[in-house]
């Protein structure tokens, strides 16, 4: 479903990704591992278009996506949930949500079926954003990224700042997704809970890659050494 050849991403004079491949099936779920700084991020917003590669492809699809910018790639079903939520704090929630359907890539997604996966989402849907818990702001940003009808999701660090009945409730959501045959690029810190909701597992370490595997072979053992750069 999308296929990452040899991407090199730069901020200025610095390199923030060195040759970076990977390639994910759809209806697979990728966990993206590694330290901070390690390139997660970046690596999430080359393939959204937010941030375009210095050298590399990116297939999606089929075709060469690599320099269309956020909202084609939106039209083609690819939806990003950020770290950090990033919600439009004076709106409300529900006003949120519709952001994320402006250039749906199809209406597989409409209010109902959203509120009826994400019922947080529906309970907060007319409070400002800015008056949300942590937990209610990851509801909404998600369901605005599903608003937009996505066959690939990128997750960035959904369970950071979450209590833990909060990010077991946000997981409870992504097999959900699995379920409904959603492809997912999943960034998350928590090594096991990656490892545990994951296939494969792609760990960057400085910009490189520095493991790729299905999580069923790779033992815990060499995913820690991957993400810390030990042999
Ligand atoms: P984290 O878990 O902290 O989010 P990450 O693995 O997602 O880490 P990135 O945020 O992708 O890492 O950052 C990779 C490298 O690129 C880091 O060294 C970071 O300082 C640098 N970087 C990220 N964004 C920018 C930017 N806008 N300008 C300059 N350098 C940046």
């Amino acid at each position: 479903m999308i296929e990452v050849d040899a991407l090199d991403v730069h901020y200025g004079d610095f390199q923030a990704l060195f040759g970076v491949s990977l390639s994910l099936a759809r209806g697979r779920a990728l966990a993206l591992a590694g330290a901070n700084g390690a390139g997660k991020t970046t690596l999430l917003r080359a393939l959204m278009g937010a941030h375009l590669p210095s050298a590399g492809t990116v297939r999606y699809e089929g075709a060469d996506v690599t320099a269309l910018p956020p909202h084609d790639r939106v039209r083609r079903g690819i939806a990003m949930v950020p770290e950090g939520r990033r919600l439009f704090p004076s709106l409300t929630a529900e006003e949120n949500i519709k952001v994320g359907a402006v250039r749906a890539a199809s209406p597989d997604w409409p209010l109902a079926r959203i509120y009826d996966f994400l019922p947080l989402a529906a309970t907060v849907r007319d409070r400002r954003a800015s008056a949300l818990s942590g937990g209610e702001r990851q509801a909404v940003a998600i369901a605005r990224a599903l608003a937009s009808g996505p066959r690939l999701l990128l997750l960035d660090e959904i369970s950071l700042g979450l209590a833990p009945g909060v990010v077991e409730q946000v997981y409870e959501v992504v097999r959900g997704l699995r379920e409904s045959g959603a492809t997912l690029l999943i960034v998350e810190q928590d090594l096991d809970r990656a490892l545990g909701a994951c296939d494969d597992v792609v760990c960057l370490l400085e910009g490189r890659v520095a493991l790729t595997s299905e999580t069923a072979a790779a033992s815990r053992e060499d995913v820690v050494a991957a993400y810390f750069g030990t042999e």
